[in-house]
């Protein structure tokens, strides 16, 4: 088997499995309890906490922990919309965003807010001009990623984080895709929320952070006890939290040569695709993670390419994982002027670190192998 879709979860590095494992039943304290045990769970949650913080360039009372990249999103665009909408009851989002994001902002617009849509160039980014313009009128927030999760392709957060900040509006940063392969800093560009998912880096599932920097209002998305300063209530996950800064950490410290490896795999995969399969197109341009690639191979449907790629023991997905299997055409390559047939035949193979250049040579020849037969069929 190759697996080739790290962009949907990443195995748990052993390194970060050894760290984890004296918290599930060894050191098990509940992390408010006032006795022993409470206390070896809060001082590792806190270890934790100040790790990510450190490692994201945050202070460590700006980071809470939540269930995962999907929870992290819906709290940053609902809390903030709902305690910031005395600066205009406007929300503007990418229309290329997650899922997590779109659907938290639709729940926005239920509720009374309009929320707009910042289009997508032809490449796969933000496009700046639509931000400006539609900057011209209030806006509370603005959801713009920092990678594409489908496509890969690097957004242009320091001149959206710019254009927020100079019309006064709340920025938050999708970060999920890009926070295993690229360097992140909470001020470099200035983000107001952030959101990172642990699975995604080598890291538990289950486990993420919303960051909020000081002085942001904010409204809590699931009450509860006074957990997470009061704003996020449930006991803490302690193995995950301990898990996820283990992996942030060995993340930051492994990147430049991950990157490297990942990036010359896929590139060596591209070139061998593009040269031999006819119809096969790149969807996304300019920057991208170094791990993914997204094709579209003419007249055949995403669905049935990963179908026979995994009959022959390659994992790949249609673009986000949560719409695998259905038939529906990818909203980010739409987003991007494709026609509804090339968005619906989108493929997105994601390298990782394990990956070898067996596994990207042999891949691609059953790409290659799989595209011939289904043009015959
Ligand atoms: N945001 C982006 C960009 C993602 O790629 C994903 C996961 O695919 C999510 C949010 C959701 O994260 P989680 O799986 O942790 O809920």
């Amino acid at each position: 088997m190759i697996y080739l879709d790290h962009a949907a979860t990443t195995p748990v590095d052993g390194r970060v499995l050894r760290e984890m494992l004296p918290y599930f039943a060894e050191n098990f304290g509940n992390a408010d309890s006032l006795h022993a045990y409470g206390r070896r769970g809060v001082a590792a949650a806190d270890a934790a906490r100040d790790e990510i913080a450190s490692l994201l360039g945050a202070k460590p009372q700006e980071i809470y922990f939540t269930s995962g990249g999907t929870e992290a999103d819906n709290w940053a665009l609902l809390g903030a919309a709902r305690a910031n909408a005395a600066r205009g009851k406007r929300v503007l989002v990418f229309s290329a965003e997650h899922h997590a994001v779109l659907a938290a902002a639709g729940a926005l617009r239920a509720e009374g807010f309009a929320v707009e849509e910042i289009p997508s160039t032809a490449e796969g980014a933000a496009d700046l001009n639509a931000l400006e313009e539609l900057l011209r009128r209030p806006a509370c927030l603005v959801a713009v990623m920092a990678a594409n999760n489908e496509t890969g392709v690097l957004q242009p957060t320091a001149e959206v984080s710019r254009l927020c900040r100079a019309h006064g509006a709340l920025y938050f940063c999708d970060a999920v895709q890009a926070a295993g392969s690229e360097k992140l800093d909470v001020n470099v560009p200035h983000a107001d929320l952030l959101s990172i998912s642990a699975h995604k880096f080598y890291g538990p599932k289950g486990a993420g952070a919303l960051y909020i920097r000081t002085g942001t209002r904010m409204q809590p998305l699931i009450a509860g006890g006074h957990q997470e300063r009061g704003l996020r209530g449930g006991t803490t996950n302690v193995p995950a939290v301990v898990g996820m800064a283990a992996a942030l950490r060995y993340a930051a410290a492994e990147r430049e040569q991950n990157n490297a490896k990942v990036r010359a795999l896929r590139d060596a995969f591209i070139a061998r695709i593009l040269a031999s399969v006819a119809g096969a197109q790149l969807n996304g341009r300019g920057e991208r993670l170094p791990g993914i690639a997204n094709f579209s191979f003419e007249g055949i449907a995403g669905a049935a390419m990963l179908q026979r790629l995994d009959l022959a023991g390659v994992a790949a997905s249609v673009g986000a994982a949560c719409s695998s299997g259905s038939a529906q055409p990818s909203h980010v390559l739409l987003a991007m002027g494709l026609s509804p047939e090339r968005a619906a035949g989108g493929v997105r193979f994601s390298f990782g670190k394990d990956n070898t250049e067996a596994d990207a040579a042999a891949a691609a020849e059953e790409v290659i192998r799989a595209a011939k037969d289904l043009r015959k069929s």
